[in-house]
């Protein structure tokens, strides 16, 4: 099967569960996530209409991206994957969203590298729903308070919450907690659901699901 018509099979899914839900399909975007695949793999989902990409580590993504966005002008990058403070300037210069925001000290390069760039990109908090050890994210009670920080004293654009659910738990417990966190702190964005769960995701309200493989194919 294409890669078009894995993409456009996604999207009738999309657009299926959303109807299921009672949602409008317009109001959940998708960020079709490009990890290790190359720029020549990337091209024909361009060329089928998406535009908004996922990437997880910046050096890979600087390896490929800049020629793509010189090709074809309003492509969204988002990093969903962890960011080290050195290469908080790299990521601004490069991502429009960062979803991974899960700390203070990486939250203060970010506003800080933004200023000087003068780039006002939108932030997502990563909410380590499970508490996992291993996991990157905030902790759920500590969400409020680091909403709060950031944006009222980094004056950062937070625009939603995002989620990594165990791997293996049912994620709908993980989902609904984060939308319920969103809905606390008057965050209106839910960055949920990848290739195996994104249908359940959009049930749970997500408003962006992030799908690799079932548009790309197995890494
Ligand atoms: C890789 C990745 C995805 C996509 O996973 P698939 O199962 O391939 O759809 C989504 N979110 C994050 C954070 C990822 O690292």
């Amino acid at each position: 099967m294409s890669v078009e018509h894995r993409l456009s099979e996604v999207r009738s899914r999309m657009a299926k569960a959303a109807a299921e839900c009672n949602r409008e399909p317009e109001s959940i975007s998708l960020v079709a996530v490009s990890k290790t695949f190359a720029a020549e793999d990337i091209r024909p989902v361009i060329a089928a209409g998406q535009r908004i990409f996922g990437e997880n580590r910046v050096q890979e993504a600087q390896g490929k991206w800049p020629v793509l966005q010189a090709e074809t002008t309003g492509l969204e990058l988002h990093l969903i994957g962890p960011l080290q403070s050195n290469k908080a300037a790299e990521a601004v210069a490069l991502f429009d969203v960062i979803e991974t925001v899960d700390r203070e000290k990486i939250a203060r390069a970010l506003a800080e590298e933004s200023k000087r760039q003068k780039r006002p990109l939108r932030y997502y908090i990563q909410v380590n729903t499970g508490l996992e050890p291993q996991k990157a994210g905030i902790a759920p009670d500590d969400v409020s308070a680091f909403v709060r920080l950031c944006r009222d004293d980094l004056a950062l654009t937070v625009e939603g919450l995002m989620c990594i659910p165990p791997v293996d738990e049912n994620p709908g417990p993980h989902f609904a907690l984060l939308a319920k966190l969103a809905a606390e702190n008057g965050v209106e964005r839910l960055s949920m659901g990848m290739s195996g769960d994104f249908e359940t995701a959009i049930g749970f309200g997500a408003t962006s699901v992030r799908v690799g493989s079932a548009i790309f194919g197995s890494r």
